[in-house]
């Protein structure tokens, strides 16, 4: 698959669509999701373009993932998520439900989360 020009996440990074950002650095960004499912719900983005973690991983130098996954434990940190625990949910293609082809991690935390898997 290849990378959406014009997804939302790609419109955000370019500035054309406001966010609530709670961390910022020239590889990373996170923000909080514009439909939250959890009192705390941050959507953690590389700045490259990737569309899923499959393509993250396997075109983004092993220092880049390194790197990218560190932050998220230190925004999750940061976000005071790691006490009472958190969700880490990066979402891939279809049967995994992705909406935004560009890769994110999703921290949710804030409330005792329930199975982690709706059966529907
Ligand atoms: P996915 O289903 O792809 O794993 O998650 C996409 C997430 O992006 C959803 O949780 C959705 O609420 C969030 N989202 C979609 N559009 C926007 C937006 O314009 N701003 C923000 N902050 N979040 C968005």
């Amino acid at each position: 698959m290849s990378y959406d020009d014009n997804n939302i996440f790609a419109r955000i990074l370019r500035g054309e669509i406001p966010n609530d950002t709670v961390y910022e650095d020239d590889a990373v960004l996170a923000f909080r999701d514009i439909s939250p499912q959890a009192p705390v719900h941050v959507l953690v983005i590389p700045k490259g373009a990737y569309v899923s973690l499959d393509d993250f991983t396997q075109m983004a130098s092993a220092e880049e993932v390194g790197r990218f996954f560190k932050t998220v434990g230190e925004i999750a940190r940061s976000l005071g998520l790691v006490g009472d625990g958190f969700r880490t949910i990066a979402n891939t293609g279809v049967n995994g439900g992705q909406e935004v082809p560009h890769f994110h991690v999703h921290l949710c935390g804030g409330r005792r989360l329930g199975r982690m898997i709706a059966k529907d």
